[in-house]
């Protein structure tokens, strides 16, 4: 491969060649071809494709075993690496985007401010949007849980005699279980997104809150495609692949009988919602059919649309290191002749907007910017999660809906704030991943064998002399047992690293030579 910025596009190759700059001196060059963006990133994969690692087994209420799960993907190394890699490339566009806005500083403290604001004050801007959304001409529901957002959405549905649905992402939905429910009852759901579309014809659910089939490679997707809408199985061209797919869903987005979005954000001034999309898709979801549901968590209010500007400078620059989402639309009302409905759902949120340690987990905006960042979570894949939410804002939202069942999750963290330190929304994710440590030791959810480790671990270092004869013990160990010894199957540090070389003078007896015994 070569670069040749003075060769001119005129193979006919590319899809659009009027965009094309002719000056790009980055442009790449493959037998004489130029490459658009997405081949020349793409990378040639092995000839026999890694089989994609699964996700979390889910057994009814035990705990769901992350290590085990995150173990699967780490045993798949060309998926861990490009997930790996992926994400932090996502990171690092985040980081220029936000070196390139001098207040971004101000621009976090604000929105952090006007989150905390609006969520202390919850029930009158809520009511002050029902009021200015119904005198927009839209139809207002509020559902306590999932069972009844999914029931309140089916019976819109079948007052509308609706069949099938398109809808554009949305984790609210997630939570609700809602795909699963309305195949219950016999409503064809058509995910428009096509990450999360990836993911339904592949019967798995998103592993994260931007970029929902960012776990698979290529390959994975082409293996999808040919056993769900007849692909080739051979070709995982990124380009053949979308198309195909594209061809296969448009018929059904337009003669689909009703659609429906999230939202980003609720203004509670003016009664209107606005989704954020790169692909377009919750306009097709929105403005196609007739009738348009917008499933919204409460939690999504702003008061004013002038705090919407805060938001949506922080959001994509957070999410994928881009100034602006492709679509930011605003929805006001029905379109003439049609119906719009929202269904305002709390699902947990006010139970948690009273948890003192907790609460704040309320303001986040579903960037996925502390995922991009946790290398617990580059590492391990979201499915390895078994949760709606993964990451570490997963590790704080999922034990408020069920704590045992997720009891595991807040020790999937090394605490080492990075999380926190680019969070937009300025949450303390990673103080509050440490709290739910300590609530879940006093609920009981801890597993025997760890809070014994614990409790051992906290009496040696309670006790410097036994402390410095452990590590002493520990040094003589690691210098002079047989490596298969020391790296033996209870041993998951040196599962995939190596054990540190023992120092030859620890701190301690350093410090008692060069500093004269005074501590
Ligand atoms: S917790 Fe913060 S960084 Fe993580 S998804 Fe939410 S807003 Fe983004």
């Amino acid at each position: 491969m070569s670069t040749h910025p003075e060769q001119s596009n005129d193979d006919g190759a590319m899809p659009h060649p009027e965009l094309v700059a002719h000056d790009d001196a980055d442009a790449i060059y493959r037998d004489g071809r130029r490459l658009d963006h997405a081949e020349a990133a793409s990378r040639l994969l092995r000839s026999r494709p890694e089989k994609q690692p699964r996700g979390a087994k889910i057994h009814g209420n035990r705990p769901i075993d992350h290590a085990k799960a995150a173990a699967r993907f780490i045993a798949a190394p060309e998926h861990e690496k490009m997930h790996d890699e992926r994400l932090w490339d996502l990171r690092q566009k985040r980081d220029r985007e936000m070196h390139g806005i001098a207040e971004w500083e101000e621009l976090r403290s604000l929105a952090s401010a006007i989150k905390e604001h609006t969520l202390t004050h919850l029930d009158a801007y809520l009511d002050q949007f029902e009021a200015n959304a119904r005198s927009n001409g839209i139809h207002v529901h509020w559902a306590r849980d999932a069972a009844e957002h999914n029931r309140i959405v089916h019976g819109i549905l079948t007052g509308h005699g609706a069949k099938s649905l398109i809808k554009s992402k949305s984790m609210l939905t997630e939570e609700c279980a809602f795909r699963h429910y309305m195949a219950s009852v016999g409503i064809e759901v058509i995910e428009t997104d096509l990450g999360e579309r990836i993911q339904q014809l592949d019967n798995e659910d998103p592993s994260h809150v931007v970029v929902p089939a960012v776990h698979k490679l290529r390959t994975d997707v082409a293996e999808v495609f040919a056993r769900t809408i007849g692909t080739d199985p051979d070709n995982s061209d990124v380009h053949y692949l979308a198309e195909e797919q594209r061809e296969a869903n448009r018929p059904l987005i337009l003669t689909a009988d009703a659609g429906m979005t999230g939202a980003n954000f609720v203004v509670a001034e003016t009664g209107t919602f606005v989704v954020c999309t790169n692909e377009g898709n919750a306009d097709l979801s929105a403005n196609v059919p007739k009738l348009h549901i917008a499933s919204i968590g409460i939690e999504k209010i702003i008061p004013r649309l002038e705090h919407l500007a805060v938001f949506i400078r922080l959001l994509s620059r957070s999410a994928l290191g881009s100034p602006i989402t492709q679509y930011t639309s605003h929805f006001r009302g029905p379109r003439a002749g049609g119906e719009m409905h929202v269904v305002l759902v709390d699902n947990g949120r006010s139970e948690r907007l009273g948890m003192a340690e907790f609460w704040t987990s309320l303001k986040c905006i579903r960037c996925g910017a502390c995922m991009n960042t946790c290398p617990v979570y580059r590492r391990s894949g979201g499915l390895s999660y078994g949760a709606t939410y993964s990451g570490p804002i997963g590790l704080i939202i999922d034990p408020t809906f069920n704590a045992r069942k997720y009891s595991n999750l807040p020790f999937a963290s090394t605490l080492n704030g990075s999380c926190s330190n680019v969070c937009p929304v300025k949450i303390n994710i990673h103080e509050q991943i440490y709290a739910w440590r300590r609530e879940l030791v006093k609920q009981h959810e801890v597993p025997f064998a760890k809070k014994a480790a614990m409790k051992a671990a906290g009496a040696l270092l309670s006790h410097p002399a036994a402390y410095r004869a452990a590590i002493a013990a520990a040094d003589w160990a690691l210098a002079h047992l047989p490596r298969f010894i020391i790296y033996n199957r209870l041993n998951a540090w040196g599962k995939h690293r190596e054990v540190p070389h023992p120092p030859k003078q620890t701190f301690h007896s350093w410090y008692q030579a060069n500093r004269g015994g005074k501590e």
